[in-house]
């Protein structure tokens, strides 16, 4: 499949790696949008959130874990930090394997564009 981040989890790209498991990877953005950017992405191939099923509830919320874990692990944690799922055209979904964005380590602005 054509997928850029199926690529980066078979090592066909190269990324910054910051945490691997069964389930997930974690990398850093090659286009930071603030001082931390990560992207945390499932390893199985999903195109957008429209397209989680059920069974998908445990590894959406894994992910979500993991974030935290890295917002620890760089030092926002305390300070603050945002996760966006964007999802398809008005959100400005570029890449169609989904991936939660994790910002932080500068003053976010609300709402976002
Ligand atoms: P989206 O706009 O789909 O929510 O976010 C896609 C993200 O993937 C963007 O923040 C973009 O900078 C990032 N990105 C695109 N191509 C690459 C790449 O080849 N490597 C890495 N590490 N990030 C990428
Ligand atoms: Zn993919």
């Amino acid at each position: 499949m054509d997928c850029l981040f199926c690529k980066i989890i078979n090592g066909d790209i190269p990324a910054t790696i910051v945490y691997e498991d069964d389930l997930v990877i974690a990398f850093d953005d090659i286009t930071p949008r603030a001082p931390i950017h990560k992207l945390i992405i499932p390893k199985e191939h999903i195109a957008t959130l429209n397209d989680i099923a059920p069974e998908d509830q445990e590894l959406v919320g894994h992910m979500l874990y993991v974030a935290k874990q890295i917002a620890a692990e760089c030092d926002i944690a305390d300070a603050g930090y945002r996760t966006v799922f964007n999802c398809n055209a008005d959100a400005g979904q570029d890449v169609f394997h989904i991936h939660l964005h994790l910002l932080g380590g500068r003053k976010m602005k609300w709402p976002p564009g």
